[in-house]
């Protein structure tokens, strides 16, 4: 038989059906999960047996789709990292929503490569962009990106400020340039520092400009420390504004910011990781008075927009001063007047990543369904949520606030802790319990307990049960300084 080349090697499934009813087990076990997310402990480590399944060698022989599901629900399921959980309040994750999970599905489905050419993912991108620009009064046609989180997008925005402030920076390196300063707040997120550093402004260079009670940049400081690093013959070029910090949600006064870094001329980023979305919010909105008159902003629809992980994005006003930090001229040459090879300016213009996968889908998802509202009302519950578990700490006597609770962030630690290293272990032993996982923190040099609020499943009720959690924690710990575990017999205790 002519074209008969006899049995080929594929990826795809052998038997459609059968693949069929196996990946629709998989999907409804994951929403059984995520139903019942609350009857689960928040967080468990995995046990060694766990670990051990994954140091075994490469398989080389195909396993059954089923099989491996299974796998997934008893090896790895149990034992992710909590953010699901009402009563996980660590950090500042999201959430995650089912839409989310579906949507990335099907992106997943398209395969899409969102680093260029002629197709519709770059159009949904696109719009995404549209969307942000809208939210913070930025210009319609603003340059917009997703990259992996706020980390790399507050990397990306000091590149393209580097870029507009050093000329052929991109040919010539640094040398030859002035020393660059950048300026951030104490409380900025040391992602900002590490920017710095690969940007090769060097850590010393970014300026960490003291806060003031409230945790927010004290503004007339930074204007001393541009002045002295241009009498010191230095070269000011930009300065990272927070719109929520991780500690206590604090605002810098990104107004006054803005009116600054116009006068010095100097490029005004902020740092919206989770605080931005706060436009979403009608009674928050305020707090983010003179975003629209940044020049770039970096924020995670991942955090309190609660779009699967990962999906951070870069907001830049100046859509020419973005392209001009990262295309290629030659690129264009690539460019066709049509076909699948057409368009202007690609993603990969404007980043790093040729290749990218399809995170514009989730959020536009995440929008389509939800709306925005809906979004900014969950944003504003976990503020409030966050107010019942501060009045709720004050009422048990036991704690006290370390923080101005400004936001959906509670700072506290146990009274009269000294140190604060109780605090550490009374985290530890929530964790270990698996009923509530806060994260600790550093105040004043001393370690607190840190919950942010940022779950939209998390109830004025779960507050109740986390301050049970609390003060039993506290008497299990304390009853174990009082009596410490004796040490094993025949055995000398180490000295630490
Ligand atoms: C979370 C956070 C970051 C880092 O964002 P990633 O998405 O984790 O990279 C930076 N700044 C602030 C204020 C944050 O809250």
């Amino acid at each position: 038989m002519p074209g008969d080349f006899g049995p080929q090697p594929h990826l795809d499934p052998e038997d459609w059906q059968e693949f069929r009813r196996e990946s629709h087990r998989a999907l409804d076990q994951m929403i059984d999960h995520l139903q019942g997310i609350r009857e689960q402990p928040v967080w468990q480590p995995a046990p060694a047996a766990v670990l051990q399944k994954f140091e075994s060698a490469l398989p080389h022989e195909p396993g059954d789709l089923g099989a491996v599901v299974d796998q997934f629900n008893a090896l790895i399921k149990p034992y992710s990292t909590g953010n699901l959980h009402p009563l996980f309040m660590g950090w500042v994750h999201g959430a995650g929503t089912p839409v989310g999970m579906v949507a990335e599905m099907l992106a997943a489905g398209l395969n899409a490569n969102c680093g260029g050419r002629n197709h519709i993912g770059l159009a949904v991108e696109r719009q995404i962009a549209r969307w942000s620009a809208e939210l913070f009064g930025f210009p319609e046609r603003s340059s917009g990106l997703f990259v992996t989180g706020t980390s790399a997008a507050n990397l990306l925005a000091m590149l393209v400020a580097r870029n507009a402030a050093v000329d052929r920076v991109r040919e010539r390196g640094l040398a030859q340039a002035p020393q660059l300063t950048a300026y951030a707040s104490a409380e900025a997120h040391e992602c900002l520092v590490r920017a710095a550093e690969i940007a090769g402004i060097g850590s010393h260079h970014l300026r960490l400009i003291p806060v003031d009670a409230e945790g927010a940049m004290r503004t007339e400081r930074l204007a001393d420390a541009i002045a002295d690093d241009r009498r010191a013959g230095l070269q000011p070029f930009m300065v990272g504004g927070t719109a929520g910090t991780v500690n206590a949600g604090a605002f810098d006064d990104l107004d006054g910011l803005a009116r600054l870094c116009r006068a010095e001329h100097l490029w005004f980023h902020v740092d919206g990781a989770f605080g931005a979305l706060c436009a979403l919010a009608p009674s928050l909105r305020h707090r983010l008075c003179g975003i629209e008159r940044a020049d770039s902003i970096a924020f995670d629809f991942h955090k309190w927009a609660h779009v699967p992980y990962d999906a951070g994005f870069l907001l830049v006003r100046d859509a020419d001063a973005h392209r001009r930090t990262f295309s290629n001229p030659a690129a264009y040459l690539s460019r066709a007047p049509g076909g699948l090879a057409a368009g202007e300016v690609w993603p990969c213009d404007l980043g790093m990543d040729l290749s990218r996968g399809f995170r514009a889908l989730k959020t536009w998802f995440t929008f389509q369904v939800f709306g925005a509202d809906r979004i900014g009302a969950c944003i504003e519950h976990t503020c409030r949520v966050a107010r019942h578990l501060e009045a709720l700490l004050i009422q048990s006597g036991l704690f006290e606030i370390c923080a101005p609770v400004a936001l959906n962030i509670v700072c506290f630690g146990l009274k009269t802790c000294g140190d604060g290293a109780l605090n550490k272990q009374i985290v530890l032993d929530l964790h270990a319990r698996g009923i509530a996982a806060p994260s600790t923190t550093v105040l004043g040099g001393r370690p607190v307990i840190r919950a942010a609020i940022v779950n939209h499943r998390t109830t004025e009720g779960d507050m109740e049960v986390f301050c049970e959690a609390l003060c039993s924690a506290v008497r299990r710990v304390l009853a174990a300084q009082m009596n410490p575990p004796l040490p094993e017999r025949g055995r000398v205790p180490m000295a630490s």
